[in-house]
C-alpha cells in the first residue's frame, strides 16, 4: 500500500509548530545506544541547553520522555501524595488538565477558576493558599485553549510564603515569551518541545529545584508512576549513568539541535520576535475588523485566538485554509468550539511572511463565506516599519 506524499504543511496552529529542516537533518543521523560515551556527551549539552531556556541553574533539568502532558504528569506526580492538598488554577482546558491529574493521584484539589479568556486574580490565589496551606500552587503560563497569559511575577514569593511549592506549565510560552524559572521562583517548570522551541512532539522538557529536589527526599511512600519517577531518572541523566528507559535517542538529536537554533537566536531576541510578529498579526486582524478574544494586556505571543464572526462556518473555513493555503489553524476547544480560531505564531512559525500569508488567506476564505473586509497588510507592514 502506498500513502499520499505528506505536503510541508504551515504550521499555525495550537502545535505543532514548523520544524527546521537542521532539525529534521538531526533525526536522520545513525543511532547509537544510550549509554554510548558520545551519547553522555549529548545529554550534558542538552541539559546546559535546557538550563538556558528555563534561565535556571536547577541540576536536575532534563526531557522527559513523552510529550507535554507527561511533563505535567511528572511534576504532579512526583510532588504529590494522596491526601496532599494542591491549589490549581483553572481558566482553560490545560489547567482542568492539571485538576484532572492530581485528583487521579489522590490529592484534593481545591480550584481557584476565572473565565475563559481571564487570567486568574492574584488575590483569589493568595486566599486559597492562606485558606488551604496546600503542598503546592500550580497554573498554566499559557493558557493555549485561550490564549491567555498569566503573569508570573510574584507568584513564587507568594507561594513559598504559605510554605507551598509552585508549579507552572511553560508548554506555549518557552522558547517563545519570558520564562525565567529562577527569577520567578518555580520550582517545578514543564514544557513540550512541539510549541515554540519548534521540534516535533515527543519530549517535555523539565526543571525542578532543589526545593521541589528536597520535597521528593521527605516523601512519605514511593511515587506512584515508576516511568516518571524523578529519582529514577536523575540517576541515568545525573553522575550514575545508570539505565532507566531507553532514551528516544532521535528525539534527544531533535532537541539539541532544535535548542542549538535558539540559543544561536538568542533568546531575547527569539522573545522580541514572537512579541513583534504577534503585534504585526493583532494590527492586521483589528484593521480588518475582528476582534481579538483576549483583552490587549493578558494575549500570548506565541497563541493569538480570533473571535469567529457570526454567520461563518468554522469547520468549513479551516477545510479551505488547509486545502487552498496549506496552512493549518486551529478550532476553540470545550465552550470555545465555533466561537474562536487559534493562530500559533510559534517558534520557527512566528515570521512575517506567516503573518502577511495568513492575514490574506483569512480576508480571502472569509470573503468565499460572504464576509467582507479590507486588507489587514498594510496595518500589520506599519507595526514592522515602527
Ligand atoms: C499542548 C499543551 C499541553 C499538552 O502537551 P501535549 O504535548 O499535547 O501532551 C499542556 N499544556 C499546555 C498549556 C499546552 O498548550
Amino acid at each position: 500500500m502506498t500513502t499520499p506524499a505528506l505536503p510541508a504543511r504551515i504550521l499555525l496552529g495550537p502545535g505543532p509548530s514548523p520544524v527546521d529542516a537542521r532539525v529534521l537533518r538531526a533525526m536522520s543521523r545513525p543511532v547509537i545506544g544510550h549509554l554510548d560515551p558520545l551519547f553522555l556527551d549529548i545529554m550534558d549539552e542538552v541539559q546546559e541547553l535546557l538550563r538556558y531556556v528555563f534561565q535556571t541553574s536547577n541540576r536536575l533539568t532534563i526531557p522527559i520522555s513523552g510529550t507535554g502532558s507527561a511533563g505535567m504528569e511528572a511534576a504532579l506526580v512526583n510532588l504529590l501524595e494522596p491526601g496532599d492538598t494542591a491549589v490549581i488554577g483553572i481558566h482553560g482546558v490545560f489547567g482542568e488538565r492539571m485538576a484532572d491529574m492530581a485528583e487521579r493521584l489522590g490529592a484534593r484539589v481545591v480550584s481557584v477558576r476565572a473565565e475563559w479568556g481571564r487570567p486568574l486574580d492574584l488575590e483569589a490565589i493568595e486566599d486559597a493558599l492562606r485558606r488551604e496551606r496546600p503542598r503546592l500552587l500550580a497554573l498554566v503560563h499559557a493558557e493555549t485553549s485561550t490564549g491567555v497569559h498569566q503573569d508570573l511575577k510574584n507568584l513564587g514569593r507568594l507561594a513559598h510564603r504559605y510554605d507551598a511549592l509552585l508549579v507552572v506549565d511553560a508548554v506555549t510560552s518557552l522558547g517563545g515569551m519570558p520564562v525565567r524559572v529562577d527569577e520567578y521562583g518555580i520550582d517545578v517548570c514543564y514544557s513540550g518541545t512541539q510549541k515554540c522551541l519548534s521540534c516535533p512532539p515527543g519530549l517535555a522538557p523539565i526543571t525542578f529545584s532543589e526545593r521541589a529536589v528536597e520535597r521528593l527526599g521527605t516523601r512519605r511512600r514511593k511515587i506512584q508512576s515508576w516511568y516518571l519517577d524523578m529519582s529514577l531518572i536523575e540517576k541515568y541523566w545525573g553522575a550514575e549513568r545508570s539505565y532507566h528507559h531507553t532514551a528516544p535517542i532521535s528525539m534527544i538529536y531533535a532537541l539539541r539541535e532544535a535548542l542549538r537554533l535558539v540559543r544561536e537566536e538568542g533568546l531575547e531576541a527569539r522573545w522580541r520576535r514572537h512579541e513583534l510578529n504577534h503585534r504585526a498579526f493583532v494590527a492586521g486582524i483589528e484593521a480588518m475588523g475582528l476582534e481579538m478574544f483576549v483583552a490587549r494586556e493578558h494575549r500570548l505571543w506565541s497563541l493569538n485566538t480570533v473571535c469567529i464572526p457570526e454567520g461563518v462556518d468554522d469547520q468549513r473555513l479551516r477545510k479551505r485554509l488547509l486545502t487552498h493555503y496549506n496552512i493549518e489553524i486551529g478550532g476553540g476547544l470545550g465552550p470555545l468550539k465555533g466561537r474562536i480560531w487559534r493562530v500559533g505564531l510559534m517558534g520557527a512559525g512566528s515570521t512575517r511572511e506567516n503573518v502577511m500569508l495568513i492575514l490574506e488567506a483569512l480576508r480571502e476564505s472569509l470573503h468565499a463565506e460572504g464576509i467582507h473586509c479590507p486588507s489587514g497588510r498594510e496595518a500589520a507592514e506599519r507595526v514592522y516599519q515602527a
